[in-house]
């Protein structure tokens, strides 16, 4: 690695066929090509004694004594936390409008009506200001999303929802690793979802985690994860063979599982890399004109550096400017009111308005060293 960064921009190894600096790139270990082997080998490939040890050792580094549940994605897992948090067809949620379009839809599986949050221009978290001003007595939970892997102001969220004795779920799928006042994301609220969907810190090709911190919904959330049945009384053959509510197929495999602590093995390594690289650019775009880093200003947070996102003037010419010096950017996430089946364009979120021409997001992955950051950010200062 270090030869590498002594070389040349133009003797870099490209990031993809030619592509230049990309975006994203999925990071597996080297060590999780043995362990998934392994498995494949094995008898168990489904949810089996891998899927468990995952689990516990997830639970270990990150949840401060909560219930970890491997699921297929995270999706799976928040569509899980809605259902344990008590969701209802007709409730009422607040739920951020920028974000992946996963926090929102399993609120149309569920009839769950939706009322967006406007975000925090400086971070493009939640707004926490819109927050208090939506919420009501119909209001049954709220939901925040980490974006970035920056996270939300979790005091003053969690007071709003003990003042209205209601439950926080958190969309952590940007922020493994990332923590709050000192404490993990994982182990704050309720309910925190994590994904493993092949670009995040962590992959298991398309995976997720869901936290639950009151023990006593774990049996619950084990059932529903499969149809709805007891598996463990099932497998000890003690179960009544009686299904009573309804159940998914949300379950992580074993393969899956593998990968998943192979990754976990060498997340902190995984997690200083991209916060070395995150840091590379807040230096490196320090004074830079018509370009300002989101989330670079953390005191009692620290950031997991998933996304490194700025606000640009002129953004397509911005775009079209780092491609043509092999440098990939993009949206990734959009308003989730953009989308007719989300229910269409608000008029309510002015500071959604104001940034939503403006916000772009860098590339920052395990391929990518130092050197890499600091060429892009001599890019951008040459101007656009
Ligand atoms: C990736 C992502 C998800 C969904 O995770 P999947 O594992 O792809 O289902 C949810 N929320 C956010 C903010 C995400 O970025």
């Amino acid at each position: 690695m270090d030869r590498v960064k002594e070389k040349p921009m133009n003797e870099l190894p490209l990031m993809g066929e030619g592509e230049g600096i990309v975006l994203f790139y999925p990071h597996v270990p080297a060590s999780a090509i043995p362990a998934v082997t392994e498995v494949l080998q094995s008898r168990w490939i489904g949810q089996g004694p891998r899927v468990t040890q995952f689990e516990n050792e997830f639970e270990e580094k990150f949840t401060g004594g909560g219930k970890a549940l491997a699921v297929g994605s995270g999706t799976d897992a928040l569509h899980l936390a809605y259902i344990l948090a008590g969701l209802k067809e007709g409730d009422e949620v607040i739920t951020p409008v920028f974000t992946c379009t996963a926090t929102t839809i399993p609120f149309l599986y569920m009839g769950v009506t939706f009322r967006f949050a406007d975000v925090d221009p400086l971070t493009l978290n939640i707004n926490v200001n819109h927050v208090r001003q939506l919420v009501n007595e119909k209001t049954k939970a709220i939901v925040c999303v980490h974006y970035g892997g920056l996270p939300c102001d979790m005091a003053e969220l969690q007071a709003i929802a003990d003042e209205h004795n209601i439950p926080l779920v958190e969309d952590a799928a940007h922020a493994l690793g990332a923590t709050y006042r000192g404490k993990p994301i994982g182990s704050l609220s309720d309910f925190t979802m994590f994904s493993f969907q092949a670009i995040k810190h962590l992959t298991t090709g398309d995976g997720g985690m869901l936290v639950v911190k009151d023990r006593s919904l774990v049996p619950k959330a084990e059932r529903i994860r499969w149809f709805g049945i007891d598996r463990s009384n099932k497998q000890k053959g003690t179960w009544e063979n009686d299904i009573w509510e309804v159940g998914y197929k949300y379950q992580m495999t074993d393969i899956g599982a593998a990968m998943g602590l192979a990754a976990l093995h060498e997340f902190d390594q995984t997690l200083a890399h991209r916060q070395g690289l995150f840091a590379e650019y807040v230096k490196g775009l320090k004074g830079a004109q018509g370009i300002q880093l989101i989330g670079a200003d953390t005191s009692d947070r620290t950031h997991a550096a998933w996304l490194c996102t700025a606000l640009v003037d002129d953004r397509e010419k911005f775009m079209h400017y780092l491609r043509t010096n092999k440098i990939e950017s993009g949206q990734v996430h959009y308003r989730n009111d953009r989308y007719s089946v989300l229910g269409g364009r608000r008029d309510d979120l002015p500071m959604m308005d104001s940034v939503e021409d403006r916000y772009i997001v860098l590339p920052l992955h395990m391929r990518m060293t130092a050197e890499h950051v600091r060429h892009i950010c001599e890019v951008i200062k040459r101007g656009w």
